[in-house]
């Protein structure tokens, strides 16, 4: 298993590189209509854990710094540790990872195909090596990581 990077050596360049993918992903002409239920982001629910290659992790991890929080808290409602209990508010979402950009509910449109989106995964797996990542882990295990870093 590789050693993971320091945060303080990480080449921003990688980093801006996600935040890229985050951007060309929003400029695809793939129709979805958000009423923000956040079925998805109970993922007990849902059955289904979004997987956070390291660089989506760490700009998840700064997003939720940046908001004044360091530990991630426990969900024994299998629900997402940044979605807000009560208000249903993710707290870090201009920094949400690519599967909850991708990935919609029944009711928003259903996610996307594979195939619409697969230059960009192929672009985070690349940072992801270039990192040093594990290739995709759930998502609580994945920001984790990147926390006691
Ligand atoms: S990161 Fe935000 S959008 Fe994604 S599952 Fe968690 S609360 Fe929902």
């Amino acid at each position: 298993m590789p050693r993971p990077l320091p945060q303080s050596i990480i080449d921003p360049k990688l980093l801006e590189e996600v935040k890229s993918v985050y951007r060309d992903l929003a400029q695809r002409p793939i129709e979805r209509n958000c009423e923000r239920r956040t079925e998805c982001c109970h993922f007990k629910i849902t059955g289904e854990t979004p997987y956070l290659t390291k660089g989506e992790a760490i700009i998840a991890a700064k997003a939720w710094k940046a908001s004044g929080r360091s530990k991630l808290p426990e969900r024994k409602n299998g629900s997402c540790p940044f979605l807000e209990e009560g208000s249903g508010k993710c707290h870090i979402y201009e920094g949400r990872p690519f599967g909850c950009r991708t990935h919609f509910c029944k009711a928003a449109g259903g996610a996307y195909a594979r195939r619409e989106v697969i230059d960009l995964i192929r672009r985070l797996e690349r940072v992801d090596i270039a990192l040093k990542g594990e290739g995709p882990l759930a998502l609580p295990i994945a920001i984790q990581k990147v926390l006691l870093q």
